[in-house]
């Protein structure tokens, strides 16, 4: 029996039913939360911390964050003098220097947990309002039942009926087991980069001693959890490196006839990207390169170059798309593009009759076709080829180690892959997430594009807009209405597609053509519709973010995005880029509203910039520390600690993984390189 002081036979698979104060009913929130057992709680991480550690005498604060400990000398509720509905809730505190007010908005609960004569630590903003100074919405710790007296307090990520103070009691039984935890990142590293050892990193995490060692716990998390990502990308990227591919020469005379037969001049961007492709391509050795581009800024054209410089080596492209829809686009664009060329591109989507699709595949299976585009389910699954050289996978999720190995030929070459992608990702994030891939941007946009020109707007300004897109529809163009659910179940507030819709065709627009498409209509419906605004069929297009990647639509001239407040700063760029396409000056309209100014904010950013890789920083900013990085950035597992603006840091770790990925420690560390190896699928999205 082991008599660990004070732990009472705790170990880190005890279910916390059996910890202090945990009844059924608590049992059961912790277990919604996700808690089950001690591992699960010393895991469960502060979202934040209230600083405690620097209390001041009344007397000597001063405006800005403060923190003191005060006698509470008087309570109450009100209403507000101005909005009956607001109530108020006061309180005096005080100690021996002096005395300040306090001030909680339509908080009324405050008044049961604060007790005239009892002591409090208090933490808040003091600011100068209505002729004297107080502290709006502090927060409060009661001075004789907290254990973490003038300290730092650990907020928990909480639930309504989960509260900081409840899971600080629970920890506080258990905290001393995290000693046992092992240590995932070798004791080399912990000391080249100072980083404290785990058990430590817990223990602060959950009771910091100071403001520094709790820095320095987080630190090492952060450290951690980006060695974890980067090493898995990068042990995928020496994996692929050692595969074979086929040797494919460049061939200048190909390519400069080719270049000359174009209606436009490459941009700089399209020439080196083009330049990066050929060379790995040349190499013997699988390509693995994500080439990123802005909406609108050519990545179709280089991809062209590719594949046909594979075709005329002897070997077969297959394009890799997320919807029919774009496939046929494709398919209309590499025709046009290699007209000159001899080269036969056909396409495979699952609506072509069972005998097209038979002969697609066959024609693939003895090698007569050269490039076949379709969705990726429809290649990956039941399609052989007889000597596949590249993958070109386009504006969707990556392409899996998983789906690569299963296209190796009879003879053990892996296909070369390249990722196209208009989702604008800061370098730092690419590291991470992208670590084993090499990355090539199209910077800028081919020039004689009109900037599409964006407005916030609100209610008031509808009519006007209206008018508007009425007289741009009488003119030739169309029009999408973006929405950002489809009923109105999903929220209260939400516009939805379906009521827009019937709003929109049973209202002002009823004498045009009004379409709906959203991610719950079947995948043929949902073609159809979109069928029909391609053609020109209709001159509204009420839809979902379903129509954020890729289509080209060249009389799409306007896009109307309702709530514009609720989209990601990443998702408004691709939805402008739905529009612009074509010769006539194009508008973008984010309709918002003026209730939250933060919001507000964020959305004007999309107002000033048309640069994704900028609104794709802002975003990342505006998240603010602390906080996952969300699902902006698809295929990105929640980071905790890391910050990606630390490009510092994300240099260390990449030089520490790198260093750790040797054969030798195989052997040594197989708990760190397990751990490792989660991440490998994550990263793939295999
Ligand atoms: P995306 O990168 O969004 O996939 P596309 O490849 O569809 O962009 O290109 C958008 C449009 O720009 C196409 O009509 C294409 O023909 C045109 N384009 C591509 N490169 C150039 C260039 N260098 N100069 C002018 N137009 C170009
Ligand atoms: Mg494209």
């Amino acid at each position: 029996m082991s008599l660990v002081a004070g732990t009472k036979n705790f170990q880190l698979h005890t279910p916390l039913s059996r910890l202090k104060g945990v009844g059924e009913i608590t049992a059961r929130h912790l277990r919604a939360a996700g808690l089950n057992t001690v591992r699960d709680l010393l895991m469960y991480f502060p979202r934040r911390y209230d600083d405690f550690s620097q209390l001041k005498p009344i007397n000597q604060l001063r405006p800005g964050l403060v923190s003191l400990r005060a006698r509470v000398d008087l309570v109450k509720v009100r209403s507000s003098f101005k909005r009956r509905s607001m109530v108020i809730t006061e309180a005096i505190v005080s100690d021996q220097t002096g005395s300040v007010k306090l001030t909680w908005f339509n908080s009324p609960w405050i008044l049961e947990q604060i007790k005239e004569g009892d002591e409090y630590f208090f933490l808040g903003e003091l600011k100068y309002a209505a002729n004297s100074f107080g502290i709006t919405q502090p927060n409060f710790e009661r001075v004789e039942k907290s254990k973490l007296a003038g300290q730092i307090v650990p907020i928990y990520p909480e639930t309504q009926h989960l509260h900081s103070r409840l899971l600080r009691d629970l920890v506080d039984q258990v905290l001393s087991l995290s000693e046992i935890l092992p240590d995932l990142l070798p004791a080399n590293i912990r000391e080249q980069y100072e980083l404290v050892d785990y058990g430590t990193a817990i223990k602060q995490l959950h009771q910091p001693s100071s403001a520094k060692t709790l820095q320095a716990a987080q630190q090492r998390m952060a450290f951690e959890e980006l060695f974890m990502h980067i090493a898995a990308s990068l042990a995928i990227k020496q994996a692929i490196a050692t595969e074979k591919a086929h040797k494919i020469v460049f061939d200048e005379a190909v390519i400069v006839s080719f270049v000359s037969s174009l209606p436009f001049q490459l941009t700089d961007g399209q020439r080196v990207a083009a330049w990066q492709i050929f060379s790995d391509l040349a190499e013997g050795h699988p390509m693995n390169r994500l080439l990123e581009g802005d909406v609108g800024s050519g990545k179709t054209v280089v991809a062209i170059m590719a594949a046909l410089l594979v075709v005329r080596a002897g070997y077969q492209v297959a394009i890799m798309v997320p919807t029919d829809i774009l496939a046929r686009q494709h398919v209309a664009t590499f025709r046009s593009l290699l007209k000159d060329q001899s080269i036969s591109c056909e396409l495979l989507v699952s609506k072509l009759p069972v005998a097209r699709k038979r002969d697609v595949r066959e024609r693939l299976a003895d090698g007569q076709l050269d490039i076949v585009i379709g969705t990726q389910a429809l290649i990956t699954k039941d399609t052989s080829f007889a000597q596949l050289g590249l993958v070109v996978v386009d504006e969707q999720h990556r392409f899996g180690v998983m789906q690569r190995l299963n296209l190796k030929d009879k003879a053990g070459h892996l296909p070369h892959v390249l990722t196209m992608t208009a989702t604008p990702i800061p370098r730092s994030l690419a590291l991470v997430i992208y670590g084993d891939l090499d990355i090539s941007i199209l910077p800028i946009l081919p020039q004689g594009r009109k900037p599409i020109t964006t407005k916030v707007a609100f209610d008031d300004d509808r009519t006007q807009i209206y008018t508007q897109l009425d007289s741009l529809i009488e003119a030739g163009s169309q029009i999408y209405v973006v929405c950002p659910a489809i009923d109105l179940t999903d929220e209260g507030s939400t516009m939805a597609a379906t009521a827009e819709h019937a709003r929109l065709s049973k209202g002002i627009f009823a004498n045009r053509r009004v379409g709906l498409v959203h991610g719950r209509l079947k995948t043929d419906e949902k073609t159809a519709v979109m069928e029909q605004f391609v053609a020109g069929d209709l001159d509204i297009l009420v839809a979902t973010t379903v129509i954020e990647v890729g289509v080209h639509v060249e009389r799409a001239n306007a896009i109307v995005i309702e709530q514009a407040h609720r989209f990601g700063l990443a998702s408004l760029h691709q939805l402008r880029g739905r529009v612009g396409r074509g010769q006539v000056q194009a508008f973008c309209y984010l309709m918002t509203n003026k209730i939250d100014e933060a919001q507000l904010a964020r959305v004007r950013a999309v107002e000033r910039t048309t640069d994704g890789f900028r609104l794709a920083q802002i975003d990342l900013e505006t998240r603010g520390s602390g906080q996952r990085v969300g699902t902006m950035q698809s295929g990105l597992t929640g980071l905790q600690f890391a910050q990606l603006e630390d490009s510092k840091l994300i240099a260390e770790v990449r030089e520490a993984a790198k260093a750790f990925l040797i054969p030798e420690n195989i052997v040594q560390y197989p708990h760190t390189i397990e751990r490792i190896n989660t991440f490998k699928t994550v990263t793939s999205l295999d």
